[in-house]
């Protein structure tokens, strides 16, 4: 282990990440996107996108911000500023100042956007590292390690296949799997679909691979086809991007759906049709030995699981902050039984963050010089996550009860005169007038109970691979190290203390 090499002030060199700005234009760059029968002209002024767009902006504004410049950057050891999770860590102090970091991008929208550029830059950043593994491809890697971290780009990652025929072996699956059309000195033609690609309309490019499940069952001298890893920009030439519906375009207004209307991730089928890849953004080609090798050596896991639940504690702060408010307005928030549940909000926030620290703490070497969380701490926060959004849906459910679906159909009754009478009186909270009680519940509906939120209930519980293929990862990683037999050792200790005979251990007799 090292210390970063190169210390700060880091403001003595020259930031030249993405302006807020700077990012909306880029993202106009005659891109295949759909939407609604047609193909978008400009995302970021459609009614599907922009607003998502714009919080995403806020983001690469505040790197630029003189009171958060510091905390949110660092320097690489190539004299890169970059953000502090897109570059390596070489320490534990490092890790946690990433954390740091993360926390305050996440805070910025309020804990609903958790794929922003931090997600991907978990893997992105390890490239500085880990390029020699990518070799014959390697100065591809550590090339696109320096122009992310430079301008702070925004990449998706798609790495499931589409859901039919699994049972069969991708070349069975030719028409549906990512696989080499032909190649030519230029670069390889590709194509095939990749679901789902959260955020891929706000990014620069999209990262296309395998998951661990898909990579383990590829054999060699058969699925050489399959075996890419490799980037593609979001306008090259073939992508489609096949949006699913809009949470954002179909708002009514941000009184209904205040979190909806901004912070829709928009998940997305990206199709590749014989797209071209050029060679600088290949990674790994036709080898199935790499394929299966890269997720254990890319550091990956270990890093995304410092940033997925740096952004659910955030979450589960704003969370506590509406059960708090809501408890409050129905005048329940005195029952013993309702402070029960809110202090079980608290500590699962608590916990999760107490994770991060440990996670930022208690590291391992990893790639190159560098360090990254530990994985037995990794994978259980990875499980942890999921229970804990499942546990917060269910006490909404049960301790504010009915309360949410109390409201008026939308912000146009309120411009009724009419029907003022019929809001002060009856929608009324504790303490509370009916307009500002209406407001907190619109913002609690869109938490836990919209489209929004039922699609952020799916993600917690499956972006990061299936509820039991979670756990199985568990086990085979605690058996891998050793942790499994450590534990039936254990057990045959205590066993030992005694026979059919009695006892064998002196301390009984
Ligand atoms: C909102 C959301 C956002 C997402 N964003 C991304 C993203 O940005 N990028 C990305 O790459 N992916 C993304 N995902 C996809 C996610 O990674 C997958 O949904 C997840 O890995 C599960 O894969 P699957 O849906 O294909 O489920 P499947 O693998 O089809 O599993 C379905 C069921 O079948 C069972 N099963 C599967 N295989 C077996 C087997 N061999 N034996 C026994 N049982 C089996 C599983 O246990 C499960 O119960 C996202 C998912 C959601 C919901």
């Amino acid at each position: 282990m090292i210390a970063n090499p190169i210390e700060p002030p880091v403001s003595a060199v020259p930031n030249n990440m993405l302006t807020g700005a700077a990012y909306l234009e880029s993202l106009n760059d005659g891109r295949e996107v759909w939407y609604k029968g047609e193909r978008v002209k400009n995302v970021t002024e459609h009614p599907a996108f922009r607003n998502s767009a714009r919080s995403m902006a806020q983001l690469y504004d505040a790197l630029h911000n003189p009171e958060l410049e510091d905390k949110l950057t660092t320097v690489d050891k190539f004299g890169i500023r970059t953000h502090r999770f897109f570059a390596p860590a070489y320490s534990a102090d490092d890790l946690l100042k990433a954390r740091d970091a993360i926390d305050i991008w996440q805070r910025i929208n309020y804990g609903w956007m958790g794929r922003s550029p931090d997600y991907k830059a978990a893997f992105m950043a390890q490239l500085a590292e880990g390029y020699g593994f990518y070799d014959p491809y390697g100065d591809n890697a550590l090339a696109w390690y320096k122009r992310y971290a430079t301008k702070g780009l925004f990449l998706n990652h798609v790495l499931i296949d589409p859901p039919a025929n699994r049972a069969k072996p991708r070349t069975e699956n030719r028409a549906m799997c990512v696989s080499v059309d032909k190649s030519t000195d230029a670069g390889i033609y590709v194509s095939g679909a990749k679901m789902v690609a959260t955020g891929s309309v706000l990014t620069h490019a999209t990262f296309v691979g395998l998951n661990s499940g898909a990579s383990a069952n590829m054999e060699a001298n058969r699925d050489e086809d399959f075996a890419l890893v490799f980037i593609a920009d979001m306008n090259a030439s073939g992508l489609r991007v096949m949006s699913r519906p809009s949470y954002e375009f179909r708002a009514n207004s941000p009184f209904d759906a205040p979190l909806g209307s901004r912070y829709d991730e928009n998940d997305a089928v990206i199709v590749f049709d014989n797209c071209f890849i050029p060679w600088e953004n290949v990674l790994i080609y036709r080898d199935v030995d790499k394929v299966k090798r890269f997720h254990a050596q890319s550091g990956f896991f270990n890093r995304y699981n410092l940033q997925a639940a740096t952004r659910l504690y955030v979450k589960l702060e704003f969370c506590t902050g509406l059960m708090v408010k809501g408890t409050q307005a129905s005048g329940t928030n005195q029952y013993r039984g309702v402070q029960a549940t809110i202090g079980e909000l608290i500590s699962m926030r608590n916990m999760l963050h107490g994770m991060t620290t440990a996670m930022a703490s208690d590291v391992e070497p990893s790639l190159g010089d560098s360090v990254v969380p530990k994985l037995q701490l990794a994978a259980a926060t990875r499980v942890y996550g999921t229970n804990v959004w499942s546990r917060v849906r269910h006490i909404f459910e049960t301790t504010l009860a009915g309360a949410p679906s109390f409201t008026i159909s939308s912000v146009e009754d309120m411009h009724v005169p009419e029907l003022d009478h019929v809001i002060d009186t009856y929608y009324q909270g504790t303490n509370l007038e009916g307009r500002d009680r209406i407001k907190l519940f619109n913002l609690i509906w869109d938490s836990l109970y919209s489209e929004f939120a039922g699609r952020h209930g799916l993600y917690e519980r499956n972006y990061a691979a299936t509820p039991d293929q979670q756990r199985l990862d568990t086990l085979r990683w605690a058996t891998n190290r050793g942790d499994v037999d450590d534990y039936t050792a254990f057990v045959d200790e205590a066993m030992a203390d005694y026979d059919v005979e009695g006892w064998v251990n002196d301390v009984w007799k």
